[in-house]
């Protein structure tokens, strides 16, 4: 079966999304998958996603996974769907200035780190209580917090991997007791890579995110 066709069954068999991640990628490859009826896409960078989005039908949901800096904020901020990798107060309050701007409210999931290799981004599962506390001290009318994201380990590792979704399923649950309780926007888990979304899905991603799988390698 075509991989396409494998990977939105097994979404829709496990009651999750795919987000079709098309950085690097030419506007034509978009439009073939966009043809066979996917209609998220995820970039990484500012400046391309606004290229994109401006050429290609305006009923594709465009998500920002990459990590993005405060100052790029405003120009996605008319357009985009979801915003995957927020890790500051200080983006989480650009991106309610904005959305403000634009009259709407941008929902956002919260990047948790949970890899064993070092990585700049993403909150530290024992910093994320005081995040919350300053969060919750402001007012962010404009912002919806829909869920956490998180990247599991590079490596062959499958336990390895599975223990991190397991870590990022159970911290999930915790702050949604927590901190979100009866608050059902508060439900998206984005995880899962060409690598590991079978296992990401076994441990109850509602989100997955593409790439390589369907458009082929990428060649920086
Ligand atoms: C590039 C990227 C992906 C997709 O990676 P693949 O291994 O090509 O599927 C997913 N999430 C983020 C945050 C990325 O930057």
């Amino acid at each position: 079966m075509e991989l396409f066709k494998e990977i939105t069954q097994d979404c829709e068999n496990a009651q999750a999304r795919l987000v079709a991640v098309s950085k690097t990628k030419p506007i034509a490859s978009i439009e073939g998958l966009y043809e066979k009826g996917q209609r998220i896409f995820g970039e990484n960078k500012v400046q391309e996603l606004c290229q994109k989005q401006e050429v290609l039908p305006s009923d594709i949901e465009w998500h920002m996974i990459g990590h993005l800096q405060s100052n790029k904020v405003k120009y996605i901020a008319p357009f985009v769907s979801l915003i995957h990798a927020v890790d500051s107060i200080k983006l989480l309050k650009e991106i309610n200035k904005q959305a403000r701007n634009n009259e709407r409210v941008i929902p956002v999931l919260l990047q948790i780190k949970i890899a064993s290799e070092d990585s700049k981004f993403g909150i530290s599962p024992s910093d994320f209580n005081a995040f919350m506390e300053a969060y919750q001290a402001l007012d962010l009318s404009h912002v919806s917090i829909n869920g956490l994201m998180g990247m599991a380990t590079f490596t062959e590792d499958k336990d390895q991997i599975r223990k991190e979704f397991q870590l990022l399923q159970e911290i999930f649950q915790e702050v949604k007791h927590n901190n979100f309780k009866n608050q059902p926007a508060f439900k998206e888990l984005s995880m899962g890579m060409s690598g590991d979304y079978k296992i990401a899905l076994e441990e109850g991603s509602t989100m997955i995110r593409i790439g390589s799988l369907l458009f082929g390698h990428r060649n920086y």
